[in-house]
């Protein structure tokens, strides 16, 4: 194959040992914070990768199945599907 695209299986880091934000809804994952799901990729050529925190990440795949497999603005996309699906794990703590 030449030229193509491909999909990591996501690797669990143990320990973040930099600063990261979440691809999916942008909150900053701190330093030092345990078993963070990390996926990667080559897309078109491009290298990617992207880390989910921990509030996010039992809806990855719900996520992505509701999405079909695609999305032109990962934040907005994964803010829409919470707030149909799962309106009330989402919407509880606005108050910050
Ligand atoms: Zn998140």
């Amino acid at each position: 194959m030449s030229g193509s695209s491909f999909y990591n299986a996501p690797e669990v880091v143990k320990k973040t040992r930099k600063a990261h934000v979440c691809a999916y809804c942008g909150k900053t994952i701190p330093k030092g914070t345990p078993y963070i799901i990390k996926e990667s990729g080559l897309w078109m050529g491009d290298f990617w990768k992207r880390y989910s925190c921990r509030d996010c990440q039992p809806y990855i795949s719900e996520f992505w199945g509701w999405q079909g497999c695609e999305s032109e603005s990962l934040e907005s996309d994964f803010d829409e599907f919470m707030r149909e699906n799962h309106y009330e794990e989402w919407v509880t703590d606005d108050d910050d």
